[in-house]
C-alpha cells in the first residue's frame, strides 16, 4: 500500500480536477443520471477490493454524475445550504492528509488545538464579539450539535441557580442527575421559551430530558418570530420552574430576527437574570449578520445586536461561513459550567499534562472525545479572506435574496412571505438571507415547490406558512452573484407560470 504513492499523485490530480471544472448548469442531476448512479452502487461488499484505480473510476464515472450541485454552484437554494470557499475546500484536503485527532491538547506535540483554539477567536473577531468574553468555545458537528450544547449549559446553570437560593454547594445535573438535582433545586418544570424555534431545539431539548413538550412557543399572534415579552414574563415567575430563554436568530422559514435591537436583548437579559434563566442564540444563519456594517443593511446590523447579551451562541460554519459539511461552533461566557457537563471523568490517559497555556481540551468542553480537525478549514478561509472578503461574500448573498424578494414583491403570480407593512424599500430591508413566497394561484400554490425542483435548474424547499403551502429560497453560497444568479431565478419561475397558464 505504501508503493502506491506515484498511483495515489496520479489519481489525486485526475480528483483535483473536479476543483477546476465549471460549476454545473443544474442544481440537480438529470432523473437519468440519478438512476444510473444509484443501478451502480455496489451491491455486495467485494471479497477482494476494486483497487484504487477502479474505485477511482467508479466514483468520477458513477457516483458524482448522481449528486446534486449543492457547494458547487450558487443555483441550489435548498434548506440552508452553505458552499465551501476555495480556501476552505484546500484546507479540507489537508485534514484529510493529516487526519489529526482534535480530541486532547497536547502542546508540546502538535499545533493542532492551537490552530482550532485561534480559528475560534478569529471568528469570534469576525462576528464582533470579545474572545475574551467567551472562554467556552469549541467546533461542533454543526448548529443541531451546537443547540444540544447550548441547552445543555442551559439545563446545568439554570438548576443551578434555582438550587443555590436553598441549599450550600453546587447541584450539578451533569453529576447528579436531573431528577436529583431538580429535586435538591426545587424545581419541578424546566422550560424553553422561544419563538419560532428551528426543529433541532426541540430535538435538544428531547435529547436533553427536558422533553420535546418543555420548548413553549411564545410568539406573538401577529408576528410569530417575536416574544411576547408579557407571556414570557408571566412565564419566567411561576413558581418552581427554571427556564431557557431561546432566541431564534434568525427564523428558518421567513429569515427574520426574534429580536429587533439592542434594548429588546437588554431586556431579554433583564428579565434572565432576574428569574436565574439562561439566554441561548440559535444564530446559525443570523449571527453571521454581524458582519455587515453598511447602511443599506441597518435592519440587519439592529436584528443582530445585543447578541452578545446572552449567555450561549450557537453558529454554523457549513452554512454562511461556507466551509465543508460537517461544522458548527459553541460560544459561552460561563468557564466554570463546560467541566461540570463535558468532563470526562476518571481518565488520566485523557489528560494533556502540563501544557502552560490556557486552552482547554475540547474532549472535556464539548460532545464528542475524538474529532475531525473541521478547524483548519475555518482558519484557512478567514486567513485567506479576511473581515472584507466575508462581508463581500455575504452582501452579494443578501443582495440577490432582496433582488429576488424585489421581484416578487412586483410579481402578478407570486406573493412575498410573510406579508410586511410598508413601502418597497421598508419591507425590502427586513430580507436577509432567506425569502419565502407563494403562488397567488391556490392550485399552482399547492405543486409550486415541485415544479421548481422538476426544472432542475435551480433548487428551492417546500415549507408551509399560515396553513398553507409556501416555497423558499435560502441563499448561502460564496459564489452568489446578482448578474448572474437572478436571472436564472426569474426565468425558472416564469417557465413554472407560463406551463401552468397554458394547462389550466
Ligand atoms: C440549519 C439550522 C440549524 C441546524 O443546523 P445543522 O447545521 O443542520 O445541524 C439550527 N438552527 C437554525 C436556525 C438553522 O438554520
Amino acid at each position: 500500500m505504501y508503493a502506491q504513492t506515484d498511483l495515489i499523485a496520479k489519481l489525486s490530480a485526475k480528483i483535483a480536477t473536479i476543483h477546476t471544472s465549471p460549476p454545473p448548469e443544474n442544481a440537480l442531476p438529470s432523473e437519468d443520471a440519478l438512476s444510473n448512479a444509484r443501478s451502480k452502487l455496489q451491491r455486495h461488499l467485494p471479497s477482494s477490493g476494486l483497487g484504487l484505480e477502479e474505485t477511482v473510476r467508479h466514483l468520477r464515472q458513477d457516483i458524482i454524475p448522481g449528486l446534486n450541485a449543492s457547494s458547487r454552484s450558487s443555483n441550489y437554494y435548498g434548506f440552508v445550504t452553505g458552499g465551501s470557499t476555495p480556501a476552505a475546500s484546500l484546507a479540507e484536503n489537508i485534514v484529510t492528509a493529516y487526519d489529526q485527532n482534535c480530541a486532547v491538547h497536547l502542546p508540546n506535540e502538535a499545533v493542532t488545538i492551537n490552530v482550532e483554539d485561534r480559528a475560534l477567536t478569529l471568528l469570534a473577531e469576525l462576528l464582533k464579539l470579545d474572545p475574551t468574553q467567551w472562554p467556552h468555545r469549541i467546533f461542533t458537528t454543526g448548529a443541531t450539535s451546537s443547540n444540544i450544547l447550548g441547552i445543555a449549559c442551559g439545563r446545568e446553570y439554570i438548576i443551578a441557580e434555582a438550587s443555590a437560593l436553598r441549599s450550600e454547594g453546587i447541584t450539578s445535573v451533569g453529576e447528579m442527575g436531573i431528577l436529583e438535582s431538580m429535586r435538591r433545586a426545587g424545581v419541578d418544570r424546566i422550560q424553553v421559551l422561544t419563538t419560532a424555534p428551528h426543529s433541532s431545539l426541540v430535538k435538544a431539548a428531547g435529547i436533553l430530558g427536558l422533553g420535546r413538550a418543555s420548548v413553549v412557543d411564545v410568539g406573538l399572534q401577529d408576528k410569530p418570530h417575536k416574544f411576547d415579552v408579557p407571556k414570557l414574563k408571566k412565564l419566567l415567575e411561576a413558581p418552581g420552574t427554571a427556564s431557557i430563554v431561546a432566541v431564534s436568530a434568525c427564523e428558518v422559514n421567513s429569515g427574520l430576527f426574534a429580536t429587533s435591537n439592542l434594548t429588546e436583548m437588554e431586556e431579554l437579559r433583564k428579565l434572565a437574570d432576574m428569574y436565574g434563566a439562561w439566554i441561548h442564540v440559535d444564530g446559525a444563519m443570523g449571527l453571521m449578520g454581524r458582519i455587515l456594517d453598511s447602511p443599506t443593511y441597518q435592519t440587519i446590523i439592529d436584528s443582530c445586536a445585543g447578541l452578545e447579551l446572552a449567555d450561549s451562541l450557537t453558529g454554523d460554519g457549513h452554512k454562511l461561513l461556507n466551509v465543508p459539511y460537517d461544522c458548527g461552533f459553541f460560544f459561552s461566557r460561563h468557564r466554570e459550567i463546560p467541566a461540570r457537563v463535558f468532563q470526562n471523568p476518571n481518565a488520566a490517559y485523557l489528560s494533556a499534562g502540563p501544557g502552560g497555556d490556557e486552552i482547554m481540551s475540547p474532549l472535556n468542553i464539548g460532545l464528542e472525545n475524538s474529532r475531525r480537525f473541521r478547524a483548519l478549514p475555518v482558519y484557512a478561509s478567514l486567513t485567506a479572506y479576511g473581515k472584507d472578503g466575508y462581508r463581500d461574500m455575504l452582501e452579494r448573498q443578501v443582495e440577490l435574496s432582496r433582488g429576488f424578494a424585489e421581484y416578487l414583491y412586483g410579481s402578478e403570480d407570486f406573493e412575498l412571505l410573510p406579508k410586511f407593512e410598508g413601502k418597497k424599500e421598508e419591507v425590502l430591508a427586513n430580507i436577509f438571507m432567506i425569502v419565502m413566497f407563494r403562488a397567488k394561484d391556490e392550485g399552482l400554490n399547492k405543486e409550486v415547490t415541485n415544479r421548481i425542483k422538476a426544472t432542475r435548474k435551480i433548487y428551492a424547499s417546500g415549507t408551509a406558512f399560515e396553513g398553507k403551502p409556501a416555497c423558499r429560497l435560502a441563499v448561502s453560497n460564496w459564489m452568489a452573484d446578482v448578474q448572474r444568479d437572478l436571472p436564472t431565478i426569474k426565468e425558472v419561475l416564469g417557465r413554472v407560470v407560463a406551463e401552468w397558464k397554458e394547462n389550466n
